[in-house]
Parts: structure tokens; sequence; C-alpha cells
């Protein structure tokens, strides 16, 4: 989709720090983290919102998911939040559809208020 932040990320045309990617999804740092891990993963296809999701993309929110658990061992991370924002109104800012994967906060003291930052 043109002019979207996100598939340009995906194609490689704008930089990211990307710590995952197969042929369908791209993961990458938070330009601006709100945890001390704080990851996106997203599809390399565009799709808005999981409220745009069709029925055909159901396996694709499973490898989202699952490339997120896998990311998280990479991280050692020994808890952690997924999260995803869903339209302007759920505090969706970019129009691509994209997990946060957050944690990494000292054992035992997870920042439960992270949502509010998102
Ligand atoms: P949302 O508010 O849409 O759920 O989350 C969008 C996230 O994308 C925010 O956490 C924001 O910091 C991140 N973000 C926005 N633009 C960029 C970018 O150009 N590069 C990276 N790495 N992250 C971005
Ligand atoms: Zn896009």
């Amino acid at each position: 989709m043109e002019g979207c932040i996100f598939c340009k990320i995906a194609d490689g045309s704008v930089p990211s720090s990307a710590v995952f990617e197969d042929a369908r999804i791209k993961a990458f740092q938070d330009k601006s983290p709100k945890a001390p891990t704080h990851i996106l993963v997203i599809p390399k296809e565009h799709v808005t919102s999981i409220a745009d999701l069709r029925e055909s993309d159901r396996s694709l929110v499973s490898e989202i998911i699952y490339a997120a658990k896998k990311i998280a061992e990479d991280e050692k991370l020994t808890g952690y939040k997924i999260v995803f924002n869903v339209g302007a109104d759920g505090g969706q800012s970019v129009d691509h559809l994209h997990l946060h994967l957050l944690g990494g906060w000292p054992k035992g003291e997870p920042d439960n208020a992270v949502l509010l930052k998102l």
C-alpha cells in the first residue's frame, strides 16, 4: 500500500532493526519503545488491522503470534504481553496490522500500565 510506513519497512525501503523475517512476516524494534523489550511483528502483506482480516487471513494471524513466541524465546523474555491495537478508537496509530511484543521488566515486576502508553 503506497505511503504505508510498515509496508516500506517490510520491503526494506525504510530501514529498521529487524529481529526476525520469513516469507510472510517481519519483526523489528519499535522506534519509540514503551518497555525494555518492545518489538513489532507485522505481515509483509498490507492488512490494515485486525478489524479488516478476511477469513483467508486466519493462518497469517497464527503465524504472527507464533513468531512472537519464538522471538520472546530468543530474547529470553521470562514473561511478556502481546497487544494488537485495533482502529483509531482502540489506540492504533499506524494503519498496518502489527502485534506489540512487550517485556523485559525486572522479574516479578511487569508494567501493567504499559497498555496506557501504547
Ligand atoms: P500503534 O499505536 O499503531 O498500536 O503502534 C504503532 C507503533 O509503531 C508505535 O509504538 C510507534 O512507536 C511505532 N512506530 C511508528 N513508526 C515507526 C517507524 O517508522 N519505525 C519503527 N520501528 N516503529 C515505528
Ligand atoms: Zn502497509
